[in-house]
Parts: C-alpha cells; sequence; structure tokens
C-alpha cells in the first residue's frame, strides 16, 4: 500500500488500541473499567418514549439544556462548560485549541495511553515525566509544555495525587492544564475549583465511569471562559447528538442513584483490595474503580491465567507496567469469580 497520500506523522504513528471487547459474553468483564450497574431507570423511560420523528432534526450544536444542568451541578455559568462527544473529545480538542504547532504535550508516565497518540496525531513533541518508583507525584521544576494532560486519579495506577501538589503545579504552570477527572467520584477530593479559580486549568468528567454511560459518548470539561470558547470555535458542528444531550441530562438529574452506585463500587473494591492482600499480593490504594495490582515478573502469566479461566483484565506491557495488571472493580458476584480465580495461583 502508498503512503504517499498520508501525512507523514500520521504513516509513522501507531493508534489507541482500546481495551478488548469481547463477543464471547460469558467472560467476566474487568478490562475497560466500565460501571457493573446500569444506569438511572429514568433513562428507559425516556427511551420507551422517544419519538423518532425528533431525529429529523439537528440538535443544539451548543448542547444549552445540558450545559446548564451541569453548570447547574457545580456552581458554575454556562459559558464555564464545554459538553463533549465522550471526554476522550475534550482531551482532542485541547491540543487543537492550546498547543501551537511547534509546541508540546506534557503528560506524566505511566498514565493515560491516548496521551502521545494525541501529540502525535497533532505532531507536536511529548515531555514525558516519569513519576517515582511508587507512581507518586514528581514534577522537575524545569518541566515546560504549552498542554500538560494531568490525569487524578490517575490511570492505569489508581492514586490520587497530593491535592495542595496538584494546586501549586497548576498555579506555577506556564501553560493549560487539563486535569482529567475521569474517576473523580470514586476519590476522596475533586479540582473543580481550581478550574474555576485559575484562568489555565481546565477539568474533564466523563460520563462513562461513575454514571454507567460508556456506550453514550458524553463527557464535559469545565473551566475559564476563554478556554471554553476557543474549544466551542474548533469542534465539529454537531459534536453531541440529540438522544445523547437528553440521556446525559437525566443521568445528572439523578445523581444520587450515581452516587450510590459508586458507593457500592467503593465497597467491592475494599473487599477485592483486602482479599488480594490477604494472598500476599501488593495492591495500590485506589481511588478509582479500579486496581492496581504488582504481580512482580509473574502478571503476564497470571493475565493470561485468568483468561483461561473466563476472566478478563488488562495487562500493559512495557518497564513501567509490565509488572502489574489492571483490574476493573465488578459486581460481588464478579469480583467472587475473579477472586476464586486469583487464588487459585
Ligand atoms: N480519561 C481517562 C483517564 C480514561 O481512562 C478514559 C477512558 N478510557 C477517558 C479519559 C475517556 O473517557 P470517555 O469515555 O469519556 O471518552
Amino acid at each position: 500500500m502508498s503512503s504517499r497520500y498520508i501525512r507523514r506523522n500520521v504513516d509513522a504513528m501507531t493508534g489507541y488500541v482500546p481495551g478488548e471487547q469481547p463477543k464471547d459474553r460469558d467472560l467476566v468483564k474487568l478490562n475497560t473499567n466500565e460501571n457493573p450497574y446500569p444506569p438511572t431507570p429514568r433513562i428507559a423511560e425516556y427511551l420507551k418514549g422517544l419519538d423518532p420523528e425528533e431525529l429529523r432534526l439537528y440538535p443544539d450544536p451548543v448542547s444549552t439544556r445540558l450545559r446548564q444542568k451541569i453548570a447547574d451541578t457545580h456552581g458554575c455559568g454556562i459559558d464555564n462548560v464545554f459538553a463533549a462527544n465522550g471526554s476522550d473529545e475534550v482531551l482532542a480538542l485541547c491540543t487543537r485549541a492550546f498547543v501551537e504547532n511547534d509546541g508540546s504535550i506534557g503528560f506524566f508516565n505511566p498514565s493515560y495511553s491516548l496521551y502521545p497518540i494525541l501529540a502525535d496525531i497533532r505532531g507536536v513533541g511529548s515531555r514525558v515525566v516519569e513519576l517515582d518508583d511508587k507512581f507518586a507525584w514528581r514534577m522537575p521544576s524545569d518541566h515546560r509544555s504549552d498542554l500538560f494532560f494531568l490525569t487524578n486519579p490517575n490511570a492505569p495506577t489508581s492514586l490520587q495525587y497530593d491535592r495542595e501538589a496538584v494546586y501549586s503545579f497548576c498555579k506555577g504552570f506556564d501553560g493549560v492544564v487539563l486535569i482529567d477527572e475521569a474517576y473523580v467520584d470514586f476519590a476522596s477530593y475533586d479540582c473543580i475549583d481550581m478550574a474555576l479559580e485559575l484562568g489555565n486549568v481546565l477539568v474533564a468528567r466523563s460520563f462513562s465511569k461513575s454514571y454507567s454511560l460508556a456506550g453514550l459518548r458524553v463527557g464535559y470539561c469545565l473551566g475559564a471562559a476563554g478556554l471554553i470558547g476557543a474549544m466551542y470555535k474548533i469542534k465539529d458542528s454537531y459534536n453531541i447528538d440529540r438522544i445523547a444531550q437528553e440521556i446525559a441530562f437525566i443521568a445528572l438529574d439523578d445523581i444520587d442513584y450515581m452516587r450510590a452506585n459508586a458507593q457500592r463500587v467503593r465497597v467491592t473494591r475494599a473487599r477485592m483490595t483486602s482479599a488480594l492482600e490477604s494472598m500476599g499480593l501488593t495492591v495500590y490504594a485506589s481511588e478509582t474503580n479500579f486496581l492496581w495490582i504488582d504481580c512482580g515478573d509473574g502478571a503476564k502469566a497470571f493475565f493470561e491465567r485468568l483468561r483461561e479461566d473466563k476472566v478478563l483484565v488488562r495487562y500493559f506491557p512495557g518497564p513501567r507496567t509490565g509488572n502489574f495488571v489492571r483490574v476493573t472493580v465488578g459486581t460481588d458476584e464478579e469480583a467472587d469469580v475473579f477472586l476464586k480465580v486469583a487464588g487459585g495461583q
């Protein structure tokens, strides 16, 4: 195949590889951090009453009703809210809105594996900042980039950084910090106040994890109106479809339902953690809906053995991550199956 038609950096790069979505329904699926519980039942009611006639018309291009709901939820103005086609869209738009062609994007390693790929797509440099050997915060004082992707709590390590470290980094940083809070509903604190106080900080949220709506594709970010306005200039014309705007609104309107599910996940998380620890494994103190388990040089074999026993988890080869498996917190029944198979080690 000739590549002469393809942009050089696109030709050279590898694309993002999402976690497997297996066809086999018998698998206990603990590999992509989806929520094991269904979304609010009010969504089923809405879908039953949906008139397909509505789909004749384009959606609201700037998701006004949904954004007002998000703004009310967080106590900010609608101009501080960008509503997106999944939080992945927020990340991609940040690379286009806030990074010069000769600029760079910073992020920690290990962190969300999409970030270096977004830099490659944009054709700019990645400035990788290595976390310490326990995956704790370590920011060199001379770090510079146009945009820093800061996942908090971090994935795949499941840890939340010290709040003061995050705040003082954001305050002193000479660029935009996107705090990716995809997992924050399972954590101890959030950074919304930083986005509303500091002119260079955005906080991104997702409906995919805590709201049990990964299949919907809605996320959002909050921050200074100037940054939000720049993102609105460059987004796709109709970035969120009609049905998704409505369903995300309904989910936010029943936020207590989401919180109750997040609490169930936290309880199962604690139970899985102590069971694994009593098997002699090291489990990091998760602030997310997944566990980061140190398996030493047996990680790949553990992953493969689980797979043979029909439990699917995630393994990331590589020098920083190759001794670990990442396991999504499932229902109590799923946790029991996983623990039984894990215990047969
Ligand atoms: N940020 C992080 C850290 C994630 O793990 C994910 C999910 N892969 C996302 C963002 C993207 O989430 P969404 O489904 O909202 O696009």
